[in-house]
């Protein structure tokens, strides 16, 4: 019953990674980037609800003519999306809350973020989660995925992320932290993701997208990290995790996002990367990561955001992908799942919830495609309140 494609197949462990960990361990919200493990979370098929089908509301065709807006307003589940994630946190004992508990972390940015964007972040305990989040923080100045687990960028992102979400980014020794994410730069301008030394196109971005954040940009050598992300830049217009590494959608949000938030878009082929990024959508109106992949929540982020970054946005049809995402919905308990009838998972349902929100779903806050955080909150970032 467990279609468990992502965790611990034989496929991921010899990949050689070198250091006794199976790359899925180490994933985060950046996750879907290699091979087709690509989700940090396993999945199960969603339990079969006799009346599944017909206790949900009959859908409406768009109307060609009518606005985006109009058209599709009160279908996405909010309520029971915000009731779903305030959920996971209750079931500490549940199949997903096991499977999280190294990546606790980057659950708290998916769940929190997808609670701002729904209106709904003052359903949490802020200072609870603060006073847990402080705690994974290591002497290094780097945070883990939870307490007593070793710091690693990706966690340190996240936790950065939740903390601006929170508007309580002056508890951190900003020091600290940035000399944390600077100390992972290598030589050639790449970073490391932690002390083992893996280096990833992902890692580039966290490592300007959080110095960002915290006004620390003149930490790192940004003209040697962008000639980094240059040098993985494909034929095809798009970027690998490393040079010579295929094109993938999550390793082009990385790169464009780096790209993007240090004022060096003019690197990238716009046309010839939105051909690609736009080939992503299938008949269903969903996303895959890669040519002959299927279709996934996930990547309505990834290549969306790519997309607007690069000005294509309106390549691919915004209304069959908005309605591919609400065929995603568990209607009955909430969440969204990577495909139709799937077992829904934080990851995805904040994936969704933020694509539905760079496609200007009705209710929703705007969100940066750039810093994967709310409008306003990287508003308040950068211009003060
Ligand atoms: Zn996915």
């Amino acid at each position: 019953m467990i279609k468990n494609k992502r965790l611990g197949t034989e496929k991921s462990r010899d990949k050689g990674l070198g250091f006794g960990e199976s790359r899925d361990e180490r994933w985060l919200w950046m996750s879907g980037v290699v091979d087709d493990v690509e989700d940090p979370i396993p999945k199960i098929k969603r339990l079969p609800v006799a009346d599944h089908h017909l206790s949900s509301p009959p859908k409406k065709p768009p109307s060609p003519h009518s606005p985006l807006s109009a058209c599709l307003m009160g279908e996405l589940a909010a309520d029971k999306h915000v009731k779903y994630i305030i959920s996971i946190e209750k079931k500490k004992d549940s199949f997903e809350s096991v499977v999280m508990e190294h990546l606790r972390m980057s659950g708290a940015y998916w769940g929190l973020t997808t609670l701002d964007l729904l209106g709904k972040l003052e359903a949490v305990d802020k200072e609870e989660v603060i006073s847990w989040l402080m705690q994974c923080q290591h002497e290094s100045g780097g945070f883990a995925g939870n307490i007593g687990h070793d710091p690693h960028i990706l966690y340190t992102l996240s936790a950065v992320q939740v903390l601006a979400l929170f508007d309580k980014l002056d508890v951190l020794d900003i020091d600290k932290v940035s000399n944390y994410i600077s100390g992972l730069q290598n030589e050639d301008g790449s970073f490391a993701g932690d002390i083992w030394g893996e280096v990833d196109t992902r890692f580039s971005y966290i490592a300007v997208c959080c110095l960002s954040i915290l006004h620390r940009s003149d930490k790192i050598d940004v003209d040697k990290a962008v000639n980094y992300i240059v040098s993985c830049k494909n034929l095809d217009g798009g970027f690998g995790c490393t040079p010579g590494g295929e094109s993938h959608a999550g390793q082009i949000f990385c790169c464009v996002g780096a790209l993007a938030i240090t004022g060096a878009l003019h690197h990238v082929d716009k046309d010839l990367l939105g051909w690609w990024l736009c080939e992503r959508q299938v008949k269903s109106g969903g996303l895959n990561g890669r040519p002959e992949k299927l279709p996934d929540v996930c990547y309505s982020w990834w290549v969306l955001s790519s997309l607007i970054m690069i000005d294509r946005v309106h390549w691919i049809s915004k209304e069959k992908l908005v309605k591919y995402i609400l065929d995603c919905q568990d209607l009955e308990n909430g969440g969204i799942s990577d495909r139709p009838d799937d077992a829904v998972d934080v990851f995805h349902t904040y994936f969704g919830v933020a694509g539905l929100s760079l496609l200007e779903y009705p209710g929703l806050k705007a969100i940066d495609p750039a810093y994967a955080l709310p409008d306003d909150v990287v508003k308040r970032i950068f211009f003060g309140k």
